[in-house]
């Protein structure tokens, strides 16, 4: 399932990459994959006020996406907030912004702020900054803010992917086979599958959906965390510590639950899993295994960043429609 490799953590050219993704096959991840992100945006929409309704529906409606994006997710789902939900993953080869969908804050990093962590060519935590402010803007083009929404969406969502705020020299987890439940990881050329990045974006997510749609897993969601919900609305708006969130359970969870334990990277600079002495091979030799209970674990995680990440994106729409953080 090569669809699932993110391959552009990367801070060289896009064309290089494009090459790339031709030779090898591989296109980018999406983080959470359709249906996490549809998810995430569908919880969202219940907590939206009025007035970010208005402005959502208004923005969405007046400036629909290029037809001629192709569209990875493709068209089933009709809410414009859900399919919107998606768009930048479709356009971060054309807009050389990879590295927005992401912070590489390495694992036992210590807790700086986050600039010190944020790459030359922007990183997520700052692309939600900015994207909120043009959202916000309300003499910015039209066009800009429909598609800063967009933008919002996704990057809280992945901003709550655990590996989305961790790095181990390994990009993020995609040069990290594993063993998971009846699959054995494969190399092609310099990339494996399944991989620890690319099961956290959708296997164990679709495992744990059972055939839902994600309408229903919202349902579902917010069920599950009613009683959590008024917490994390109380608790207010705090990028950093979402971040800190993410990488927290990437350590505790992502790479805490593998079995056996990868050790922690000296932190250098990699562009493949051939880089760092050939990490993805070294840790291709550990045969590292993610059975049903990891699979449980990373589940319960897995559903609660969704949860969250629907929860606080809304607060953040809310914000940029100028109404209370809060719905009532
Ligand atoms: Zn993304």
């Amino acid at each position: 399932m090569a669809h699932e490799m993110r391959s552009v953590r990367l801070f060289a050219g896009a064309a290089f990459f494009l090459l790339l993704d031709i030779v090898a096959g591989i296109q980018p991840a999406h983080a959470w994959g359709c249906k996490g992100h549809q998810t995430v945006a569908l919880i969202a929409e219940r907590h939206l006020t009025p007035e970010a309704r208005q402005l959502v529906e208004k923005l969405l409606e007046e400036n629909p996406v290029d037809p001629l994006v192709k569209r990875y997710c493709g068209s089933a789902i009709h809410d414009l907030l859900a399919d919107g939900s998606t768009w930048p993953d479709d356009v971060r080869n054309e807009r050389k912004n990879g590295p927005w969908h992401y912070i590489d804050i390495p694992r036992g990093a210590p807790r700086h702020p986050l600039e010190e962590y944020c790459g030359a060519q922007g990183c997520v935590t700052k692309a939600i900054a900015e994207q909120w402010a043009v959202l916000k803007d309300s003499h910015a083009e039209p066009r800009k803010r429909a598609e800063a929404l967009r933008y919002v969406v996704h990057f809280v969502a992945d901003l709550h992917m655990p590996l989305h705020a961790s790095n181990n020299n390994d990009l993020g987890g995609n040069c990290v086979p594993v063993h998971y439940l009846r699959r054995r990881p494969r190399q092609t050329h310099d990339s494996f599958s399944p991989n620890l990045h690319a099961i956290w974006d959708t296997a164990i997510l679709e495992r744990d959906m059972e055939g839902a749609d994600p309408a229903e897993f919202a349902d579902y969601l917010e069920q599950s965390f009613s009683s959590e919900l008024k917490q994390w609305q109380k608790a207010g708006i705090h990028i950093e510590d979402w971040t800190w969130e993410s990488h927290d359970l990437a350590e505790s969870v992502v790479y805490g639950e593998l079995k056996p334990q990868v050790p922690v990277e000296p932190p250098v600079s990699v562009n493949s899993c051939a880089d760092d002495n050939h990490i993805g091979e070294r840790l291709f030799q550990m045969q590292l295994t993610a059975c049903q209970v990891y699979q449980d674990a990373a589940a319960a995680v897995v559903e609660k960043r969704l949860a969250q990440a629907g929860v606080r994106l809304a607060m953040i729409l809310n914000d940029a429609a100028g109404s209370a953080v809060v719905a009532n």
